[in-house]
Order: C-alpha cells, then structure tokens, then sequence
C-alpha cells in the first residue's frame, strides 16, 4: 500500500463518517457501534475478501472517529460516577 492508497482510504473514511451522521444522527450507543464493527472487521479478516476487510476496516475507523469527536452520552451516568465530563457537556469542549 501506498501514500496514494492511504489518502484515499482517509477520504473514505470521512465519507464514512458523514454517511453514518445521516443514517444515525444520535451519537447515543455509538461505543456499542464500535465494537460491533471491531467484531465484524475480525470477522472478515477470517472468512472474508481483502475488499470486504477494507471495507469493515472503514467501518471502525469511521465510528472511532464519531467517538472521538461526538462520544457517547449512552456512557455519561458512568462517566459522571468516574468523575469525569459527560459526553453530553462537550459542546463546550474540544477534546484533546
Ligand atoms: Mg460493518
């Protein structure tokens, strides 16, 4: 793979990421999400064609970045008992 074949494999992902926002504008359960599509990409890497792997492997890296940029307030009544910001407070925030 190439610096060519990552750029355009970002470019998907964002495009993934945008696709998703659409279909499931709540960020509420996005963690579950995640890890569903963690479960899916190891499941392909077993049964699956390189284009399905690369396929799940958008899939996760476009839900890690919706975690990472919108969390998941589904979390926050944990969070809170951790003592850490709510995911429901970051519009305040740009997290770091
Ligand atoms: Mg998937």
């Amino acid at each position: 793979m190439n610096k060519i074949d990552d750029y355009a494999m970002a470019t998907e992902i964002i495009e993934e990421v945008h696709r998703a926002r659409k279909k499931f504008p709540s960020a509420e359960g996005s963690m579950c999400a995640l890890t569903e599509e963690v479960g899916e990409l190891a499941k392909a890497t077993l049964d699956e064609s390189p284009q399905r792997i690369r396929r799940e492997a958008i899939q996760v890296a476009a839900m890690a970045v919706r975690v990472a940029t919108e969390g998941d307030p589904s979390l926050d009544a944990i969070r809170c008992s951790h003592g850490v910001m709510p995911f429901s407070e970051w519009h305040d925030e740009t997290p770091a």
